[in-house]
């Protein structure tokens, strides 16, 4: 039997859910003030200096006050558990003048759980929490403090007073002599205060503070967008036309949106050149963007060109038009939604998308990238295992998550990145073809922003408006095709069957042709050569030829079909054999030796290719370009 949460959640989760976190319903007697004050005084050490100054209010009668390291951040779902990497915590009973030194009284600090520090008042009318935290990692959720820069994400190294969230708090950051600062609310150049509505928005705002990175501006319909580039590589002069592009990616994505409805945003790009860091992170005003190569490798232009689309379209969806449970959030535990498929997976078809009617890329290209989409979720034996709601609900440990157990994930998971991506454009498609063109994605997007954005009261201190559950989706998609949609969302959302390719990619003189993969059969089994001497077995299809031959992950390969094996090697190896036939297998196991045979099967997968019918009607012509362009 398949739980269908879909029959319980409409009205009661939310109030659950407000019950529990309490906190934005509840607030307690906001503090006078908070100060952040940030400094970096040793860079090399990779140690970020925080130190927090509350004024207390007349009459605060609580015996001490708590401050919590989330274990997570907003954008990135797996639990990191920031405060492994907190240290020397102390507390004194007032404020120094800033840059002044002060003789103050200590507070006793005790460290109350894995996150959380309290600290006895002992009748003070203010004090000053400090510690430091360690940052070397280049990416949106962490932070990072070298002799190059300071690129840091609030979450990670800004604790938060417990049960004062929403309180308003200014931050005070003292870089290094000769070190910028830049982020998505810069309001002047050389500025090193901010003011922020509530700790939320503060972590919400990634700062770059650095001697040498650049800046490039532009304005699209009025509001104004910078484009700051940290390049740890060569650039060879292709800076000015990225931003360029990237401006060509902003004018798509706000046609479609309307007008967002900040003055001005920032993009901080980072090109690393460790090829090791690479990530994007949306916030409200701004995307951090890290790429692994520099900007002079080959395809490095293109995939920023990827991440910046995708980043800027979570302006929109996600960031505003948000799932219920994404914001405010409870840092002691992992936020469970069922949306992400919506809030990832339809960035993801709508970024690959925005490119092309950006004009970056064209029909033929877009066609292969949403191929690839549906020939990795296709092949992917997690598929017919998990749908796009119980995926967004795993996210946990599906987000970059670390995992120390071994878990059998590659089997059974799937990501509501590319699920997510698939069911957009299939229902994309099914809205376009099922009104006659009359209506498509963009409409219903634009009409749950209007309504859960633009007109909805706000539910929460946090932020404008009010969050969705995919039953909401399902309500104003269907009131836009102007036909039930349930079926579809039964189906392909909460269910996981195949998607209706067929019926969606005929819409618009499209089809699917699926062939078995030109790959020779690999029998179940991905191999990594991080040591190209000792290949190792990544993964073990289930119920595939390797699964009975009893290999298993970490196995390594001493030979292959009687040969050692390299990256070039093995899959001409395999090429040799065919379906029934044996090939002989030893690995290294800890310390045992295990000769093995892979009996080959039929080949089970498939490449998928959309293709362009030639037989389109002028009709469904006219609806692929009303798509497309
Ligand atoms: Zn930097
Ligand atoms: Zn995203």
């Amino acid at each position: 039997m398949i739980f269908n949460p879909r029959k319980i959640v409409p009205c009661c989760l939310a109030l659950i859910f407000i019950v529990l976190t309490g906190g934005s319903l509840n607030a307690q007697q906001p503090f006078s003030a908070i100060t952040y004050r940030l400094s970096m005084s040793r860079p090399v050490s990779h140690i970020f200096e925080v130190a927090i100054e509350v004024e207390l209010p007349e009459g605060f009668k609580d015996q001490a006050i708590s401050f919590q390291m989330p274990k997570w951040s907003p954008g990135r779902y797996a639990v990191f558990d920031f405060a492994k990497n907190v240290q020397e915590v102390h507390a004194l009973s007032g404020i120094c003048p800033p840059k002044a030194a002060c003789k103050m009284a200590p507070l006793k600090v005790t460290r109350v759980d894995d996150q959380t520090w309290s600290i006895a008042i002992e009748n003070s009318h203010s004090l000053t929490f400090a510690y430091k935290v360690f940052g070397n990692n280049l990416s949106g959720t962490f932070s990072q403090l070298d002799e190059r820069h300071a690129n840091y994400n609030g979450g990670s190294i800004f604790m938060y007073a417990v049960d004062h969230k929403p309180d308003a708090v200014k931050l005070v950051i003292d870089p290094p002599a000769g070190w910028k600062i830049i982020n998505g609310r810069l309001e002047r150049a050389g500025q090193t205060e901010w003011q922020f509505p509530n700790w939320d928005i503060m972590i919400d705002t990634p700062t770059e503070i650095a001697p040498d990175w650049s800046v490039d501006n532009f304005e699209v319909d009025g509001k104004k967008y910078h484009v700051m580039v940290h390049s740890f590589g060569p650039e060879a002069g292709k800076r000015p036309a990225l931003v360029k592009d990237i401006e060509k990616i902003v004018r798509a994505e706000t046609a479609l949106w309307g007008p967002p409805e900040f003055d001005e945003y920032t993009f901080l790009i980072h090109f690393a050149a460790d090829d090791e860091s690479g990530d994007g992170m949306e916030h409200l005003t701004s995307t951090q963007v890290i790429e692994s190569g520099a900007l002079s490798d080959t395809g490095m232009y293109d995939d920023t060109l990827d991440a910046v689309a995708h980043e800027f379209f979570h302006v929109w969806n996600v960031k505003r038009l948000r799932p219920f449970e994404l914001g405010p959030w409870d840092f002691t535990k992992p936020v469970s939604t069922r949306g992400l498929f919506i809030a990832e997976g339809f960035t993801n078809y709508y970024g690959h998308l925005m490119l092309r009617r950006a004009g970056l890329r064209d029909d033929a290209m877009f066609f292969r990238r949403e191929s690839r989409t549906i020939t990795g979720i296709e092949n992917a034996p997690g598929t017919r295992l998990m749908s796009a709601v119980e995926s967004s609900l795993s996210a946990p440990f599906l987000d970059d998550a670390p995992h120390s157990q071994k878990t059998n994930l590659e089997n059974t998971a799937i990501s509501y990145y590319p699920k997510g991506e698939l069911v957009g454009m299939v229902l994309d498609l099914l809205v376009r073809g099922r009104s006659q063109g009359k209506a498509s994605l963009d409409d219903v997007m634009r009409a749950m922003y209007d309504e859960f954005y633009v007109k909805s009261s706000n539910n929460s201190y946090y932020l404008h408006g009010r969050g969705y559950q995919p039953e909401d989706l399902e309500r104003v998609a269907s009131k836009i095709a102007g036909v039930d949609l349930a079926d579809f969302f039964a189906r392909y959302v909460d269910d996981t069957q195949t998607l209706p390719y067929d019926e969606a990619f005929g819409y618009v003189g499209l089809r699917l042709k699926k062939t078995p993969l030109k790959e020779p059969f690999n029998g179940g089994l991905t191999l990594q050569f991080d040591n190209p001497r000792m290949p190792i077995i990544d993964n073990v299809r289930a119920n595939s030829p390797a699964e009975n031959a009893g290999l298993q992950s970490g196995d390594e390969v001493v030979d292959f079909g009687g040969k050692a094996v390299t990256k070039s090697t093995w899959l001409t190896t395999l090429a040799r054999y065919k379906a029934g036939e044996s090939i002989p297998i030893t690995v290294k196991r800890h310390r045992r030796t295990i000769k093995a045979n892979i009996v080959l099967g039929e080949v089970e997968r498939y490449e998928y290719k959309i293709e362009e019918r030639e037989d389109a009607t002028p009709a469904q012509r006219a609806l692929r370009t009303a798509w497309l362009r």
